[in-house]
């Protein structure tokens, strides 16, 4: 297995309910390095941007609603085969299917509003956070 990075988002709806902490220490916990953090309140053109591959879908302007609510996190992070762990990490799109102990089954309260994204692919990890650091900004894993 080879170091990957990932990017997450803890979304509106983590912020709102002043889970920043709590979520954080866990992806600390489960073994992310974070290597990038900001605090942004994106607009609904930057949140459509990030969703890009979903435009046509019935729930993309809910979507971007939802995400241009209010401020997010998106944050760099890197571990061994950082993408699959961080999905079976944060669990299934719907909470109501995330497996017990994830992120989402424990604070999510549905498809539309599930407290966190993450990366779902090698590529995808390293597009996505481009899109919201410059390499600059990414700090090196001391482990
Ligand atoms: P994310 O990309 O945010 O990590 P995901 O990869 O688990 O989520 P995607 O299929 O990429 O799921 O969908 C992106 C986001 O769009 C979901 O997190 C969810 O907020 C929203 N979404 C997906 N499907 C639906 C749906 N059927 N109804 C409402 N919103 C949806
Ligand atoms: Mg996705």
């Amino acid at each position: 297995m080879s170091v990957e990075r990932t990017l997450t988002i803890l979304k509106p709806d983590c912020v709102r309910k002043g889970l920043i902490g709590e979520v954080t220490k866990r992806i600390q916990e489960a073994g992310f390095h974070i290597v990038a953090m900001k605090m942004m309140h994106l607009s609904s053109t930057t949140a459509g941007g990030f969703y890009e591959v979903h435009r046509e879908r019935p729930f993309f302007g809910e979507l971007c609603d939802f995400m241009s609510s209010g401020p997010c996190v998106p944050m760099v992070l890197e571990k061994e085969n950082a993408v699959a762990d961080f999905r079976t990490f944060i669990g299934a799109t719907n909470p109501a299917e995330a497996e017990a102990g994830t992120i989402r089954a424990d604070f999510a309260d549905s498809v539309g509003e599930n407290i966190i994204h993450g990366s779902d692919s090698v590529e995808n990890g390293k597009i996505e956070s481009n899109y919201f650091f410059a390499e600059s900004e990414i700090v090196a894993n001391k482990g």
